[in-house]
């Protein structure tokens, strides 16, 4: 499928790799610094990479001129949940098995058959690829993966987001999402014709759109924001700082915890996925 542009050869920050930060130092470190492989996958992200997929096959498709049926949907959905299945996935919640989350994909896409056929949306790109600068003084850059994004011709862009987890954003958290406002960002600084960028998130679980037309954010203030953490994380690389674990709900998501000191000798408590 097309993409926005090319990724440059140069060290650069995406939306994942600073959430990581905040999230837990010592998971940054592991994954980015020491380039470490996590033991496993949560099922959870298996499903929410199956549908993306999926969804992307969809698109392109339909922008190569044919026809997608539901039925062609769910068999593009059933095949590559078989491809791409690892015997290292991991279920936490207690009584879901493996095809309660393949189901659950089912479901996500018939809603979203349902609700978009024939999709017919102007879309120019999916799993669309940006780098962009945030301060070439600084030399700091960003990468973006956006799902999908639609240009209607007349300066109006559309950045679209799936979700396949169960939470849904409310308005205010919207208001302030950071992945979503970096993809504007990024909109923003590469095409200067987008004049109206509407930001929309597919709650995929919930059949549910969430859409904030024409948004208006203060690039300016994104900017600062972006270059504070993105200096906080460079600092904690050369030697300024730590990578302390930072212990939460989401370390029964995490795959680290061999190489954490936090949860060394103690048992992971999801199961594999079977
Ligand atoms: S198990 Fe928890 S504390 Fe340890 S690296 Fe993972 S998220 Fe961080």
């Amino acid at each position: 499928m097309s993409t926005g542009g090319s990724g440059a050869a140069r060290p650069t920050f995406s939306y994942s790799r600073i959430q990581k930060f905040d999230q837990c130092p010592a998971a940054y470190e592991l994954r980015y610094l020491k380039h470490i492989q996590p033991a496993g996958i949560s099922i959870e992200s298996y499903l929410g990479n199956t549908v993306h997929t999926t969804l992307q096959w969809l698109y392109e498709t339909v922008l190569e001129g044919e026809p997608v049926s539901f039925d062609g949907l769910l068999q593009h959905y059933r095949s590559a949940w078989g491809q791409r299945w690892s015997n290292s996935t991991y279920i936490n919640s207690p009584g879901w098995t493996t095809d309660d989350y393949f189901q659950l994909g089912v479901r996500m896409l018939a809603g979203y058959y349902r609700q978009y056929i024939p999709f017919d949306e102007p879309v120019v790109g999916t799993e669309f690829d940006l780098t962009f600068p945030i301060s070439t003084a600084d030399d700091l850059w960003m990468r973006v993966i956006m799902d999908r994004i639609d240009n209607y011709g007349d300066g109006r862009w559309a950045i679209h987001d799936y979700k396949t987890g169960k939470n849904k954003l409310t308005v205010a958290k919207a208001e302030s999402d950071l992945q979503m406002r970096i993809y504007y960002l990024a909109i923003k600084k590469t095409y200067q014709e987008a004049e109206r960028i509407d930001v929309v998130w597919h709650f995929l679980r919930h059949g549910e759109e969430h859409r904030l037309d024409d948004q208006q954010w203060s690039t300016k203030r994104l900017i600062g924001t972006l270059t504070k953490k993105i200096n906080k994380i460079r600092l904690a690389e050369t030697g300024g700082g730590s990578f302390e674990p930072r212990e939460g709900v989401l370390c029964n998501w995490c795959f680290y915890w061999d190489h954490c000191s936090a949860k060394e000798g103690s048992t992971h408590p999801a199961r594999r996925a079977r």
